[in-house]
C-alpha cells in the first residue's frame, strides 16, 4: 500500500439541488477530462450516502502535487443555488464525512486531514469550509 500523509477533502461545486454521486462524477472525469477514472476515491452524497470512487490502493486525481500521498473526498454540493461557493452540506453529509474520516484515521494514523484550498498555490475555496478546524473539532 502506498503511504497516505494526507486526507484531503473536496465539493463537487455544484448546487445543494443536485443530486449527484460517484457516477456522475466519474463521467465528468473520464468524458470530460479524459481521465481513466474518477478523481475521488469517495463521493458523499447529499442523503450522506458514501460512494466508492477510485480504489484507495491507487493514486487518485484530485490535488496537485499531491495524489501520491492522499486519498481524496468529495462532498456532493458546495455551492448555493445562484452558484456561488458556500459551506451548504446536508447534516447527513456531516455525519457521513465524520464516520468515513474516523475509518480512514484507524488505517491511516498519521494522515493529516486538509481541505483542497489548504495546499499551497489552490485558487480555490474548496471544499467551501475550514477542514482543518473541523477535523480538529470533531477530535479526528
Ligand atoms: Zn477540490
Amino acid at each position: 500500500m502506498r503511504k497516505i500523509n494526507y486526507i484531503v477533502i473536496h465539493c463537487a461545486a455544484t448546487k445543494p439541488s443536485a443530486d449527484i454521486g460517484a457516477a456522475e462524477i466519474r463521467k465528468w472525469h473520464v468524458e470530460g477530462n479524459g481521465w481513466r477514472d474518477i478523481g475521488y476515491h469517495f463521493v458523499i452524497r447529499r442523503n450522506g450516502t458514501v460512494e466508492d470512487g477510485r480504489p484507495v490502493e491507487q493514486i487518485g486525481a484530485h490535488v496537485s502535487g499531491h495524489n501520491a500521498d492522499s486519498i481524496g473526498i468529495c462532498l456532493a454540493g458546495g455551492l448555493d443555488e445562484t452558484g456561488r461557493a458556500k459551506n451548504s452540506y446536508t447534516p447527513e453529509q456531516w455525519k457521513a464525512l465524520k464516520t468515513l474520516v474516523a475509518t480512514l484515521k484507524t488505517k491511516y494514523a498519521n494522515a493529516k486531514v486538509t481541505g483542497h484550498r489548504d495546499f499551497p498555490g489552490v485558487k480555490k475555496d474548496c471544499p467551501c469550509f475550514d477542514a482543518q478546524e473541523w477535523a480538529f473539532r470533531e477530535g479526528l
